[in-house]
C-alpha cells in the first residue's frame, strides 16, 4: 500500500497512483464555488496546472531569462538548453525517431493551419482531402479554405448509428485522388476513440498522407507516433497539464525535409540577403521567431509530472470514472448519452430531455459543478446528431470518485427541480 496523508486522514491506495495525492499538486481543486467545493469536470475544454509546471515558469523567469539560440552570455546558453531539452522530453514522450521531428505550435490549431498551409503547395484542384463527422471546427474549416482557394474537394466519413465513424463507408471514399487525410484521435465532443491505426494504413495504401489530431488524446492515451505510423500528430500544451499558447506539430523527418516553410523571419533562416534567403534546417525551418519559451519550458515541467507516475494507473482511473458516470447517467429517465455503450476517453457528452444543456450547466455551477454545455465547437456534428448541443463532463487525473458522486446527485435534484 501507499500511503498519503491529506489534510490529517491518511489514506491508503494499492497502485502507484493515489488520487488524493495528485491532487495535492494542484492547488487550484481546493476552493469553494457557490459555497461549495469546486468539482472542474471540463478538462476537454482545459486542464488545471500542477504547481511544478508553475514553479518551472517561475524559476525560468526569476533565473534564467534570455533570448534562445542566440546570445552566447551564460544566460541565453542556460536557457536554450531548458528550452531544448523539452523538444527531447517531448521526442520521448510520444516515441518520435528524434526531436528533428518537434516542431514548436500555438497549438493544436496553429500545427493544422501550418500543415494545411505548407501541404497546399503540393496540391491541386480535385485533390482530396478527407476528415470526419467528428471533427472539431480547427480540423475543418483551413481545409474549407483550402477549397476556396484551391479547389480541393473535401470528403467527410460518415457516422455509423452507434455514432462512431463508419470505416466502410471511408474505404469506399479513398482512392488515388486522396491526397490527405486529416482526422482526430479521441472527439472532443462525445469522446469517441477513433481507429486511427487501421485509419492510417488504410490512407497509406492509396499513396496519402495523415494527420492526426491529437489534442484530446494525448492527455488520456500513451501516443507512440512510430507504432500509428502516422505521418503528423498535433496537440496543445494546455490539454496536458501545460500552459495555453504552447503546441507540438510532430512530423516524419523525411517529410518535413520535403515542405516548404510556412512563416518567414528570424531563426527559421541560415541567410538572407535581399535578393533570396536560405532556410535552417529542421525544426527550426518551421519556427519563425521568438517561441513561447517560457510555456515550452513549462510544458516540459508538465510532462515530468505525468511521467512520474504508472500512465496505465492513470487511465484506469479516468476510465473507471466515465464508466461509473455513464451507468449512473443511464439510470435517469430524462437523460440521453452520446455514443452510448461505446469505449470512450475523457468526455462524456448527454442532452436532458426538454432542457437547454446551458441552463444545466448553469445549475451544475450553483452547486460549484464546472461543465461544459453548447457545441464543443463542432457545429456539423452536432447538426448530424439533430441536437442543439450537449453537456459534457470530461475528466482528468485528478478527479475522484466522490466528485463523480457528488456530479450524479447534483444532477438528480436538478432534475427533480425542473419536473
Ligand atoms: N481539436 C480538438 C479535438 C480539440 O478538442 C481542440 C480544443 O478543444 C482543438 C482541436 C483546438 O485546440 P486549441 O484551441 O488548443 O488550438
Amino acid at each position: 500500500f501507499f500511503v498519503t496523508e491529506l489534510k490529517g486522514e491518511i489514506i491508503l491506495s494499492n497502485s502507484s497512483f493515489c488520487v488524493y495525492q495528485i491532487r495535492q499538486h494542484f492547488p487550484i481543486l481546493d476552493q469553494m464555488i457557490n459555497e461549495h467545493p469546486l468539482i472542474y469536470l471540463d478538462n476537454a475544454a482545459t486542464t488545471q496546472k500542477p504547481q511544478a509546471m508553475v514553479d518551472a515558469i517561475a524559476a525560468y523567469y526569476l533565473r534564467d531569462n534570455a533570448n534562445v539560440h542566440r546570445g552566447s552570455h551564460h544566460l541565453s546558453l542556460r536557457a536554450t538548453a531548458a528550452f531544448e531539452g523539452v523538444r527531447e522530453t517531448v521526442k520521448t514522450f510520444i516515441n518520435a525517431k528524434n526531436t528533428k521531428e518537434i516542431i514548436w505550435t500555438k497549438g493544436t490549431t496553429e500545427g493544422i493551419n501550418l500543415l494545411a498551409n505548407v501541404l497546399s503547395k503540393g496540391l491541386k484542384a480535385g485533390d482530396e482531402v478527407i476528415i470526419s463527422a467528428l471533427e472539431h471546427h480547427a480540423n475543418i474549416v483551413p481545409w474549407q479554405m483550402l477549397v476556396e482557394s484551391l479547389g480541393i474537394v473535401l470528403k467527410i466519413i460518415p457516422l455509423t448509428l452507434q455514432q462512431d465513424l463508419d470505416l466502410k463507408s471511408y474505404q469506399k471514399l479513398l482512392s488515388a485522388k486522396t491526397k490527405i487525410v486529416s482526422v482526430t484521435h479521441i472527439s472532443n465532443a462525445l469522446g469517441v476513440i477513433n481507429p486511427i491505426k487501421e485509419i492510417i494504413k488504410l490512407a497509406h495504401q492509396v499513396g496519402a498522407q495523415v494527420i492526426i489530431d491529437g489534442a484530446q488524446a494525448v492527455g488520456h492515451l500513451i501516443v507512440d507516433v512510430k507504432d500509428l505510423d502516422c505521418d503528423y500528430y498535433v496537440f496543445s500544451g494546455h490539454k496536458l497539464f501545460s500552459p495555453t499558447g504552447v503546441g507540438v506539430l510532430y512530423g516524419k523527418q523525411h517529410l518535413l525535409e520535403a515542405l516548404p516553410p510556412w512563416q518567414g523571419g528570424g531563426e527559421m533562416i541560415k541567410t538572407v540577403s535581399f535578393e533570396k534567403s536560405t532556410f535552417n534546417q529542421l525544426p527550426f525551418k518551421f519556427e519563425a521567431g521568438t517561441p513561447n519559451i517560457a510555456g515550452i519550458i513549462g510544458m516540459g515541467a508538465a510532462i515530468d509530472f505525468i511521467r512520474v507516475f504508472n500512465r496505465q494507473d492513470l487511465i484506469d482511473h479516468e476510465q473507471s470514472l466515465l464508466t461509473f458516470t455513464e451507468k449512473a447517467l443511464l439510470e435517469l429517465p430524462a437523460i440521453t448519452v452520446f455514443y452510448e455503450g461505446g469505449v470512450k476517453s475523457g468526455a462524456l457528452s448527454f442532452a436532458v430531455k426538454g432542457e437547454h444543456p446551458s441552463d444545466i450547466a448553469m445549475l451544475l455551477d450553483a452547486q460549484g459543478i464546472a461543465v461544459r454545455s453548447g457545441m464543443h465547437c463542432a457545429m456539423p456534428l452536432m447538426a448530424e446528431l439533430n441536437c442543439k448541443g450537449t453537456v459534457r463532463v470530461s475528466f482528468s487525473i485528478y478527479n475522484t470518485h466522490e466528485e463523480a458522486e457528488r456530479f450524479i446527485e447534483a444532477l438528480k435534484k436538478i432534475l427533480e427541480m425542473l419536473e
